[in-house]
C-alpha cells in the first residue's frame, strides 16, 4: 500500500520528519500555537533559526569565514543576485553550461554583463557527458566562475571543480546534502530548498566573508548579501514555517549519521535503479557514467508509445510522478535524500514486470 513519490520537486521531506511536524503543527514547543504562528523576533523561533543554521554548519563543515543565508526567491533569485553581488567592476563571469539550469543562470546574468558561456557538453561512447574541468576555457577578465553540479532536468551530475583562483560559484539546488562537499573550495554556494532540505520558499546562501560589500547600488536591499548577513536573514519577514521544517530535516540527517551516511545511501539508490537500467534491453540512461546524477536518473523505454501505460500502471503500483520533464521526456526517477532504498527496489521491482510484459 505504499506510496513512493519520484517527484523532482517541491519538496521530498523524510516521512519521519512531516509525521514530527504534524504532532507539532498546533501546538509547537508547548506554546499553544503553530510555528508559523509566532514572531520571527521571538526568542523561540531564533532559537530555531540558531539552531538550524548550526546544524547546517555541521552537516556540510562550513568554515567560520563564510556566512549562511536563509533567504526568499528560490535559485532563480540567485541568478541575478549572484552577478549583481560579486561583479564589482568586472563585466564578465565565466558560466559553465552542462545543461538547462546552468544555462538559465547564464540568460539571467545577460541582465548584468556579458558571460562568457562555456559549453561543455560532450558524447562519450555514444552517451551525453561534460568535458574534465582542465578543458574549460575559463577568461582571465572573469569576476567568478559559475556552474551547477547537479542538472535536475538532465540528470547530469559535474563532479569536476573549476580548475581557477576565481571564485566558483555553485548553485547547489538538487545535490545539497547528498554527497559531501569541501565547502572552503566555494565563493558562493546557494540552493533552493526545495529538493533535499524543505519546502520551496527557502533558499539557502553560503558566502565567503571577502565576497561582500563589492554589490551593485541598484541591487535590491532583499538580493544583497551584506543586508541579510547584517539582518541575520531577518530584513524581512522570512519564511519561517519553512525554515523551521529545514531545521528538523538538518536534525534527521545529523541522527543518521550525517552527509558521510547519506552519500553511502544516495549511491546504493542509484546504483540498484542504474545496474538495472544498464542490464536491460528494453530500458535506456543516455548519460555517460562519468556524469550520471546521484538525484535524478532519467530514463527511456525502448518504445516510447508504451510511456503512458507505464506511467498509469506505475501510478496504479504507488509509484508516482515518474513522468521526464517536458524538454527531455521519457521518464524521471528523482531519488533524493528523502526516498528510501525501499522505494527505489519497487520500482525497479515494477520495471522488471512492465519489461516482462512488454519487452
Ligand atoms: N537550479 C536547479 C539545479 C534546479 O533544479 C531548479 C529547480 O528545479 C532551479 C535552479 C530553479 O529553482 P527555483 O524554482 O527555486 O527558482
Amino acid at each position: 500500500d505504499k506510496v513512493f513519490n519520484f517527484c523532482a520537486g517541491p519538496a521530498m521531506i523524510p516521512a519521519d520528519v512531516l509525521k514530527k511536524a504534524q504532532q507539532e503543527l498546533t501546538d509547537w514547543n508547548g506554546l499553544g500555537t503553530s510555528v508559523m504562528e509566532i514572531s520571527h523576533r521571538s526568542k523561540e523561533f531564533i532559537q530555531v533559526a540558531q539552531q538550524s543554521e548550526q546544524d547546517l554548519r555541521d552537516l556540510l563543515g562550513i568554515p567560520d569565514n563564510y556566512h549562511v543565508l536563509f533567504c526568499h526567491g528560490g535559485a532563480r533569485a540567485q541568478f541575478a543576485a549572484v552577478p549583481m553581488n560579486l561583479l564589482g567592476d568586472a563585466t564578465t563571469a565565466d558560466y559553465i553550461d552542462g545543461g538547462y539550469w546552468a544555462h538559465s543562470a547564464a540568460e539571467e546574468a545577460e541582465k548584468y554583463c556579458r558571460p562568457n558561456v562555456i559549453d561543455i557538453t560532450c558524447e562519450k561512447d555514444g552517451k551525453r557527458a561534460m568535458l574534465p574541468a582542465s578543458e574549460w576555457p575559463l577568461s582571465d577578465e572573469a569576476a567568478f566562475v559559475h556552474f551547477c553540479p547537479n542538472e535536475t532536468i538532465d540528470g547530469i551530475e559535474i563532479r569536476d571543480l573549476p580548475v581557477t583562483d576565481k571564485p566558483i560559484v555553485a548553485d547547489l539546488s538538487s545535490t545539497i546534502l547528498s554527497r559531501e562537499i569541501d565547502v572552503s573550495k566555494y565563493g558562493v554556494i546557494y540552493a533552493g530548498a526545495q529538493k533535499n532540505i524543505g519546502p520551496a520558499g527557502l533558499t539557502i546562501v553560503i558566502v565567503r566573508d571577502d565576497l561582500l560589500g563589492k554589490a551593485q547600488t541598484v541591487l535590491p536591499s532583499i538580493l544583497d548579501y551584506s543586508v541579510q548577513v547584517d539582518k541575520e536573514s531577518m530584513f524581512n519577514t522570512p519564511p519561517t514555517f519553512a525554515w523551521y521544517l529545514a531545521g528538523e530535516v538538518f536534525k534527521w540527517l545529523k541522527s543518521i549519521g550525517g552527509v558521510a551516511e547519506m552519500q553511502k545511501r544516495n549511491e546504493a539508490k542509484a546504483k540498484v535503479l542504474y545496474d538495472y537500467i544498464d542490464q536491460s534491453d528494453f530500458y535506456r540512461n543516455n548519460i555517460h557514467s562519468d556524469n550520471r546524477s546521484l538525484m535524478n536518473v532519467p530514463f527511456q523505454l525502448k518504445d516510447a508509445a508504451l510511456d503512458a501505460l507505464f506511467l498509469e500502471q506505475a501510478d496504479a503500483a504507488g509509484l508516482k510522478a515518474l513522468k521526464g520533464h517536458r524538454v527531455v521526456g521519457g521518464m524521471r526517477a528523482s531519488i533524493y535524500n528523502a526516498m528510501p532504498i525501499e522505494g527505489v527496489q519497487a520500482l525497479v521491482d515494477f520495471m522488471r514486470e512492465f519489461e516482462q510484459q512488454h519487452g
